[in-house]
């Protein structure tokens, strides 16, 4: 069990805790000194490494293992999916309007979909958008339907998208989907049978892996030209000398996070927000399916930036927005389109790892009620 020190940590989202196992795999492969293009001996045993990870995330997709293509993180593997998919394609975007901003700044022409208050993508949005225009899938008669673009999980409300609907709608209309999963992958299974078609983004330290990983998982062969040229790495798809360690450790902490059971951290963010509550909290999405570890509170008419010193000096590691915002002081967009107003600049996010204890989940509840009181009281 890895030592939190002094400090008690909630920010899994921004970077999950390494898993031991995981930790064990990267090691491993830390210690290979071939390059995998190489032929020789090292780069024979190199190579099949990365192969056996690749294997066994497609696998997991139920994908063939040339549908899996490594890349450095969520950030890339989510803009090499705009670019297989519309940019390459000459197709138009629609995306979430609670994307992440590896999305909203990757496609900034994108046709929004509008989010309920709730917190969920509206279906009837996106049906009216498809309806509303005409669409040609080889793109003579009229322009090819679009890329629709969701995340499964949402990185600070934890609100879970209805992807069989989506999946089923976009099928109706021949509009190919992307899914960025980074915040689901190992938390929550996907409704894969329902998801034949769609591309998947996913992140090795989302999951207990390393930073410097990530892959995205398309659909068997979809040709894909690279958006960073070299040395015809990944079959040609995306240059650069793979990070092995990251990529072997980002294989294992797949395997570790969907063999883990949630419930018991479940049961823990379900205690905690009821102790939120009772402080003065307001749960965001406490109706929806939502991540197990995730809880979005706000405190209102305190400051987030406040919140999270406050908690920060007292030995809690929380955030008050996506980990890629930090250090901006700007309301959530994500609470923002859901209708929060200024209240979306209230929230702190607190998301637990895979490896909490029910002692540190107290002492949190305990910092967070002193909390309220002492500025409340001000
Ligand atoms: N997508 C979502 C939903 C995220 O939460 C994040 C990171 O917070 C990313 C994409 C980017 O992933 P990475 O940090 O691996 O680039």
């Amino acid at each position: 069990m890895p030592s939190l020190s002094a400090k008690i940590y909630l920010d899994a989202n921004a970077t999950e805790i390494m898993r031991p196992l995981t930790k064990e795999a990267a090691i491993k492969a830390l210690e290979q000194i071939g390059n995998p293009s190489s032929i020789h001996y090292y780069g024979r045993q190199a190579r099949r490494i990365l192969e056996d990870a690749r294997r066994d995330i497609a696998h997991y997709f139920q994908r063939d293992a040339d549908s899996c293509i490594f890349t450095s993180g969520g950030t890339e593997a989510n803009s090499l999916a705009l670019h297989a998919l519309a940019h390459q394609d000459n197709r138009q975007i629609f995306i979430g309007a609670t994307e992440h901003d590896a999305i909203k700044n990757a496609a900034p022409q994108a046709q929004i979909i509008k989010i309920a208050p709730h917190g969920l993508l509206c279906l009837n949005h996106l049906n009216t958008l498809l309806a509303s225009k005409k669409w040609d899938k080889t793109g003579i008669s009229a322009p090819k339907p679009p890329l629709i673009c969701v995340m499964a999980a949402n990185n600070e409300t934890g609100i879970l998208s209805p992807l069989a609907e989506i999946s089923a709608l976009c099928e109706t209309f021949d509009a190919p989907l992307h899914i960025d999963a980074v915040q689901s992958m190992g938390r929550i299974p996907l409704p894969l049978a329902r998801l034949k078609k769609a591309s998947f983004a996913i992140s090795g330290h989302k999951m207990g892996g390393l930073k410097g990983a990530g892959a995205l998982i398309l659909t068997h062969d979809h040709p894909l030209s690279p958006l960073m040229l070299g040395g015809g790495q990944e079959r040609g798809r995306r240059g650069g000398t793979p990070a092995l360690p990251a990529i072997a450790a980002m294989s294992a902490a797949l395997k570790e996070s969907t063999q883990q059971d949630w419930q018991p951290i479940k049961a823990l963010r379900d205690m905690l927000e009821k102790e939120l509550r009772l402080a003065g909290a307001e749960i965001i999405g406490e109706n929806c399916e939502r991540l197990p570890n995730t809880i979005c509170a706000i405190l209102p008419s305190i400051n987030a930036q406040i919140q999270l010193m406050t908690l920060d000096l007292a030995g809690f590691c929380v955030s008050a927005g996506s980990a890629c915002s930090s250090g901006k002081i700007t309301p959530s967009h994500v609470l923002t389109a859901m209708g929060y107003g200024e209240k979306a600049g209230q929230a702190l996010r607190i998301s637990l790892p895979w490896c909490i204890q029910e002692e540190e989940v107290k002492k949190f509840a305990k910092a967070y009620h002193l909390m309220a009181k002492t500025i409340l009281k001000k």
